[in-house]
């Protein structure tokens, strides 16, 4: 039950959004004996990881992919670190392969143990045997020196002070050195196949929204190599089920969550931030204010219609100037679509993904994701039918800037949908005629719905804007500390938990 009752004057802790970080940070500080209020604009949690019903569907807005929800398995176990903390603990579906790629010249089947896929990949390009080998070499080490990495705030003092103390020096010297190195660098110096390079590119651009040619070589090798550790796990009930989760850890330690709840300004006073105002006037006034609202919506940023969270006379120069040049991710057109479940052949794998030719970067790729929800947990769809949500990226329309709210709105979304389905049936023909309902977001639904500018997944993870030129969780204001995807170390829902963990440390250590 929804608790409807007046929000109190004041809270110690008060988060702006109910992202999957801003709720990890609230959740663990509640559980940490802080009085914590999170306060979201949607009537739904999760932000980019939330489950919408529609009909007799549910379907998943974004993620799909998790690395280490699972006991045992994997290496980025930052999930069970917070499940254990809350004592919640998620219902899981394991499946077996993480997903099969299609392209001109065959498919990859990306399952089981990293050899098993490089036989895959090599069969596929035998001419490149040798390199596939020494490239996938250089990432597995690369992968061993990211995750034996402890998880600190890059802006924490005693963060140097521990990692001096656990981590020898010439490790830490090496990562800083390939988190500098572009994937696209590294695979140059072992792999000619232009067809290789742009399947590896497409798979960078899915999972990281970064090509090739500016992903830091370290994160391209979690994300290539991570998957051959610990399979697919998937939360019961859709993805949005990880935010529910983190509400019950919230609630139970005494925290609350508002919704319907828009914060238009954090109040700051002599260089301090001292509470939030939200749209209806209502003043709440706070000891620490956590945005995880994303950096252009709490700094602002020439150019854009966003109205900043914070007023800007408080920012140092340098940090209006860098939010101006930050480079943004691009958005999607996704297709919510519940669709009949004979279309499938048998085997079908959760997620596929195409690509019709070999771009050889973002700006000329045109790729589609099927993630099939209902795949891994029926009761997510009615039966004999499945609720996908299909990512369609296309430079034509995922591109936050071609689209406007104008009588050429909806001619175009039809245009890209056309464009969309067209794709889809080459992978699963039929599917277009067994589609019953259809609801299509483009990256203007996007930032209306997670009200966050440009409607993509935030602040690009390019080798300039990653690690310590990333945005940390302190600012220029005292006691407002930023959580989530802008953040070091990241997009995706392992990293903003991570942010999240390390956001709450700065305020009140576990106990
Ligand atoms: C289509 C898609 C597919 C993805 N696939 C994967 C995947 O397979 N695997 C993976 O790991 N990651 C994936 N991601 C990325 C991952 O979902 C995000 O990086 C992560 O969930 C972002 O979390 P966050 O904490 O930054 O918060 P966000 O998701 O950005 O949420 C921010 C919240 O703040 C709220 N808010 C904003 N402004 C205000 C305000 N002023 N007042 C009150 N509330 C406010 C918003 O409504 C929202 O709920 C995907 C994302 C998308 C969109």
């Amino acid at each position: 039950m929804r608790d409807r009752s007046p929000l109190r004057e004041r809270y110690e802790v008060v988060v702006i959004g109910a992202g999957i970080g801003g709720l990890t940070a609230g959740a663990l500080l509640a559980a940490r004996g802080k009085d914590v209020l999170v306060l979201e604009q949607h009537y739904l949690p999760g932000g980019s990881a939330q489950t919408f019903p529609s009909g007799r569907y549910r379907f998943d807005v974004g993620p799909k992919l998790f690395f280490g929800m699972d006991h045992g398995r994997g290496n980025m176990r930052y999930h069970q670190e917070v499940f254990a903390e809350l004592d919640e603990w998620p219902e899981l579906s394991s499946y077996e392969s993480y997903y099969t790629f299609r392209h001109p010249r065959g498919t990859l089947r990306i399952a089981g143990s990293t050899e098993e896929y490089l036989h895959e990949l090599i069969t596929c390009f035998p001419e490149e045997a040798a390199g596939i080998r020494a490239f996938y070499r250089r990432l597995d080490q690369l992968h061993e020196l990211f995750v034996a990495m402890p998880n600190l705030p890059l802006d924490d003092p005693w963060t140097y002070a521990t990692l001096l103390w656990r981590v020898p020096l010439e490790r830490l010297v090496e990562l800083n050195h390939w988190s500098q190195v572009t994937l696209g660098e590294l695979f140059d110096r072992y792999i000619t196949s232009p067809e290789v390079r742009s399947i590896i590119n497409a798979e960078m651009i899915a999972f990281c929204y970064s090509d090739l040619d500016e992903t830091p070589a370290v994160l391209g090798a979690l994300v290539l190599i991570e998957r051959h550790k610990g399979g697919g796990t998937f939360t019961k009930g859709g993805s949005g089920e990880l935010a529910k989760l983190l509400i019950r850890g919230l609630e139970k330690h005494g925290g609350r969550i508002s919704y319907r709840s828009p914060v238009i300004r954090i109040g700051v006073e002599d260089g301090r931030a001292r509470g939030v105002v939200l749209g209806d006037g209502t003043r709440i006034k706070a000891d620490w204010v956590i945005s995880n609202a994303g950096v252009v919506n709490t700094f602002g940023r020439t150019g854009t219609p966003v109205t900043p969270l914070v007023d800007q006379r408080w920012l140092r120069p340098a940090t209006r100037a860098r939010v101006d040049q930050l480079k943004i991710t691009d958005s999607f057109i996704t297709l919510f679509a519940g669709v009949d479940a004979s279309v499938f052949p048998e085997g079908t794998d959760p997620h596929t993904l195409y690509i019709d030719h070999y771009a050889q970067t973002g700006n000329d790729l045109r790729m589609i994701c099927f993630c099939n929800s209902s795949f891994k947990d029926p009761s997510l769809a009615p039966p004999g039918k499945h609720a996908l949500q299909i990512v369609y990226f296309d430079p034509d329309y995922c591109r936050y800037d071609v689209w406007q709210r104008n009588e050429d709105y909806a001619a175009r979304k039809a245009e890209a949908t056309e464009r969309a389905l067209t794709m889809a049936e080459q992978v699963f023909p039929g599917i277009r005629a067994g589609i019953e309902r259809l609801e299509v977001g483009t990256p203007l639904t996007y930032e209306d719905y997670l009200a966050k500018w440009g409607g993509g997944w935030g602040v690009r993870m390019s080798v300039d804007q990653f690690a310590f030129q990333r945005f940390q969780h302190k600012t220029d204001i005292d006691r407002l500390l930023l959580v989530g995807a802008d953040t070091h170390p990241g997009i995706g829902v392992v990293s903003v938990t991570m942010s999240g963990i390390n956001c709450a440390s700065l305020i009140a250590r576990p106990r």
